[in-house]
């Protein structure tokens, strides 16, 4: 499980592609998107390797995938990474082994059947596509500094929940909402109400905010009412990817008691356009935080399933974009000091037989460290706005502004391992659309 030699991580492995080597995408990454071409309306599904993408479709279609998969030249004609999904983990782990192979130093079967040349496009040609047609969408909690810290605003004495320590708390969200990095963001409109105000009103969502999450995708578990435990979990998990879960936190605490966030989270979630297999971050694997008091049982870890995964928010407004001024880094922190891991939190899901399906999608919560300045939401970071951010241009944030960029990112750096990027997961706020007039 955690331990065994996996040769696609091998920090010796070099690739043929020139700017594979120190970019976010050596040859140890290789993580999934789809993609778009020029002048083409349907999406491709691809490996990142350096600044450029290979085209799986080309390669599957040439009989290149076939002892990894016999019906591969299928699977990857599709516009989405379902079919792949769909899939077990031995299949996952033997295509991988393939696409390593082609790319790897030394290895000439792409390029002696020149299928490279057609294979083989550069990534700032491309127009990226949501990898997985969505099935269903989980949102945990299991961050315990941000447990604790939006505690602290509802119950100053007692800010942790009694069962927090004991279930990695979650809820059902809302498929539709997940769209892929770079897609707009379109401001809600939503009732809010102040605590004074006798009544609420409905408009532009006045507090809108974001959560740096790392949302984990899975393949298909067993069937209805067939749980699986922890020390199984990851089988079901194909790999990561950056999320933001925009939040709009005054429909939010109008609306959640009490079933919960609704409207307040359903309006949009960006997903990273690539997904990084779980395989690639095996160099990353990490101790976290101590659980106490112990998991009962079905959660008890077997060895570390916590990942050491460098997380940032860059922030930009819309006159430091228009100016080319990089966005200011106003968080980070660490995905090693969640306190519930992917693998708690899957088996918690299906314990009652939920099932668990391919191409589901599961946030982890929003990622918070225990300093201020490592939050991972806008709520945190300015204590509920009251002590706003500085951006570059000098202007101050509470919360988010119409035409501000948000982009997450992601970095694993271990020494004997070759470091990877987790791309990014990003997108701007636009104005919520005007109110109905009869
Ligand atoms: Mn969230």
């Amino acid at each position: 499980m955690s331990d065994a030699f996996d040769p696609t991580t091998d920090p010796g492995l070099q690739s043929w592609v020139p700017s594979a080597a120190g970019s976010d995408f050596p040859i140890q990454h290789l993580p999934y998107g789809a993609f778009v071409r020029a002048g083409e309306a349907t999406p491709r599904l691809g490996v990142a390797i350096g600044d450029k993408v290979l085209d799986l479709h080309a390669v599957a279609h040439a009989g290149l995938l076939d002892e990894a998969l016999p019906e591969a030249a299928w699977v990857f004609a599709q516009p989405t990474l379902n079919a792949l999904l769909q899939r077990p983990k031995t299949t996952w782990r033997a295509v991988r082994g393939v696409l390593s192979r082609l790319l790897s130093l030394g290895d000439l079967s792409l390029r002696d059947e020149g299928i490279a040349q057609r294979a083989l496009v550069a990534r700032s040609d491309v127009r990226m596509t949501l990898p997985i047609e969505v099935r269903d969408y989980v949102d945990f909690y299991s961050s315990l500094n941000h447990a604790l810290n939006v505690g602290r605003f509802f119950r100053p004495d007692d800010p942790l929940l009694p069962n927090y320590r004991w279930i990695p708390i979650g809820y059902h969200g809302r498929s539709s909402g997940v769209v892929v990095s770079g897609t707009p963001i379109v401001r809600p409109n939503g009732q809010r109400k102040s605590p004074d105000a006798p009544a609420p009103s409905f408009g532009p969502c006045r507090l809108l905010d974001i959560e740096l999450e790392l949302a984990f995708i899975t393949g298909d578990g067993p069937p209805l009412g067939t749980p699986f435990p922890v020390w199984q979990a990851e089988d079901y998990i194909f790999g990561v990817a950056l999320m933001n879960d925009w939040s709009a936190r005054d429909i939010q605490s109008w609306e959640y008691q009490p079933l919960g966030p609704f409207l307040g989270k359903s309006f949009g979630t960006s997903l990273a356009a690539w997904i990084t297999p779980l395989e690639a971050l095996e160099p990353f694997r990490s101790t976290g935080p101590v659980q106490e008091p112990a998991p009962l049982d079905y959660l008890a870890p077997r060895g570390n399933h916590h990942f050491d995964i460098a997380l940032e928010v860059g922030l930009a407004s819309e006159v430091m974009q228009r100016e080319g001024v990089a966005p200011t880094v106003v968080a980070e922190t660490n995905f090693r000091t969640m306190y519930w891991t992917m693998a708690q939190q899957l088996a918690h899901l299906s314990s009652n037989g939920s099932r668990v399906q391919a191409g589901d999608v599961n946030g982890s919560g929003t990622i918070s460290g225990s300093e201020p300045g490592s939050y991972g939401s806008l709520l945190e970071l300015t204590q509920r706005g009251t002590q706003k951010l500085e951006l570059a241009d000098g202007s101050l944030r509470g919360f988010l502004e119409d035409g501000d960029l948000v982009t997450l990112r992601g970095r694993c750096e271990r020494d004997g391992a070759v470091p990877i990027g987790l791309g990014e997961a990003s997108g701007v706020v636009l104005p919520a659309p005007a109110p109905w007039v009869d």
